[in-house]
């Protein structure tokens, strides 16, 4: 089992009561010890990138000082140690997310061209006139623009699953309202990017596959910050982004159920995905090789090695438990703010590590840009969800997002920073 997790006594990121140590995990990250503005940095910008340990910074430059090679097809030992490590981290990946076997991990550049691929290979070849397709109003833009772009070309129909006044999905009418004899594919987040809601997406996967409906999960927030076991889901696809759980950008993962990957077409042609070619034609490589591509992103998918190792060791469900502590905390402090609206469900069994929120007096981006002058780094504006942010009525909200280096003094900094961009702001408006 992935969370086996070795006890407190031999393990230093693990406190005697199981909790995860953050002051020890802090120190693994370099980037906290900077100031901004003369102010320690309390980067609460999390959903929208992680920050990196040593760990995953020191392997990133090993690979180049050590044995920077390409991979595959090199019979030298550099080309087979960096081959190895490529090879290891998928199979490190498949562990993580519960995958059967390494052959379901393909590695793409980010969550966003992991649903590409889906909409270009298999949306392409099985997506027809009238066909219809099934997202919700909460769907980052990664995964509503390219189902709409393939209903477009397909002449194919989108259904979308709207929002109750907890930001939570309305499944009034579901199944029976969106799932028809035309539904050919179920594609959902996990966790909403834009206010911090988890869906109940095992329940409605299973629903969508009792009646032969491909599934695709963007897992872009659940991966980082929760257990995810792809055969306890029972999706086909969960796409996500090594850059949100420690590691670089530039790799992201798209999981696939192996009978569908191998009967997909490939999405990108050329090196490293043929098994042979002729000036006929060509065949294509196994499956993940398949799917990619060209010279991958060897260096970051190495290093992207060594942010799961990282986050095994801490164990998924003690990160999972931190953020709510965190939240739980935050959420409480932040309900005493005057007037303040905070988007998402009251139960935090119910969300993430994510609080939109806004406070009338003051413009997002206003807040965000005082509270930047404390130190403290959170988002504003629509957070790639347009279509939600219109359901809000908003053209915005602040957003504070935590992980495992954060922490309940840096909550406290955030409502401290709140608090005097507040005063500061009703006294410029008075003047
Ligand atoms: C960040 C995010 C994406 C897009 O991830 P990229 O790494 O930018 O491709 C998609 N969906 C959700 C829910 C996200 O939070």
């Amino acid at each position: 089992m992935r969370d086996s997790i070795p006890t407190h006594l031999n393990n230093p990121y693990i406190l005697p009561d199981g909790s995860l140590n953050v002051e020890r995990i802090r120190q693994d990250f370099p980037i906290l010890q900077r100031k901004v503005h003369g102010r320690p940095l309390v980067y609460l910008d999390n959903a929208a990138t992680s920050q990196k340990p040593v760990q995953v910074i020191d392997a990133l430059a090993d690979f180049y000082r050590r044995y920077n090679a390409n991979i595959h097809r090199a019979i030298h030992c550099l080309g087979e140690e960096a081959t190895n490590a490529y090879e290891e981290t998928r199979a490190k990946v498949a562990r993580f997310i519960g995958a059967p076997s390494p052959d379901c991990i393909i590695f793409v550049r980010n969550t966003t061209e992991a649903i590409n691929l889906v909409a270009y290979t298999w949306g392409r070849s099985h997506i027809g006139p009238g066909d219809e397709i099934v997202l919700t109003e909460m769907e980052h833009h990664s995964n509503m623009v390219p189902w709409q772009r393939l209903a477009q070309e397909k002449g194919a129909r989108l259904r979308y699953i709207g929002i109750n006044h907890e930001q939570c999905l309305d499944l009034d009418g579901w199944p029976h309202a969106y799932l028809t004899e035309r539904t050919k594919l179920l594609a959902i987040g996990h966790v909403s990017n834009g206010v911090g809601t988890i869906h109940p997406v095992k329940e409605m996967v299973a629903e969508a596959r009792r009646r032969g409906i491909v599934t695709l999960i963007d897992g872009a927030q659940s991966v980082p910050h929760m257990p995810v076991n792809v055969q306890d889901l029972g999706c086909d696809f969960l796409a996500f982004s090594a850059h949100k759980m420690l590691g670089p950008t530039g790799v992201g993962v798209l999981y696939g159920r192996l009978e569908l990957l191998v009967e997909m077409e490939p999405f990108l042609s050329g090196g490293e995905m043929i098994s042979r070619v002729t000036l006929e034609g060509a065949q294509w490589a196994h499956v993940p090789w398949k799917f990619e591509a060209g010279t991958p992103n060897i260096a970051d998918v190495i290093a992207f090695g060594a942010a799961i190792d990282y986050l095994s060791q801490l164990g998924m469900e003690r990160v999972r438990a931190h953020e709510m502590e965190l939240t739980s905390y935050a959420l409480s402090r932040l309900r005493q703010l005057e007037e303040i609206v905070i988007y998402g469900p009251q139960d935090i069994s119910q969300r993430g590590g994510v609080i939109s929120f806004n406070l009338p007096s003051i413009h997002p981006h206003d807040l965000g840009t005082l509270l930047d002058r404390f130190g403290v780094a959170i988002r504003t504006g629509h957070h790639c969800n347009q279509p939600l942010m219109r359901r809000l009525g908003v053209a915005g909200t602040a957003r504070a997002s935590f992980y495992v280096y954060n922490t309940f003094q840096e909550v406290d900094t955030l409502i401290e920073a709140i608090d005097r961009a507040q005063a500061r702001f009703r006294g410029d408006n008075a003047r």
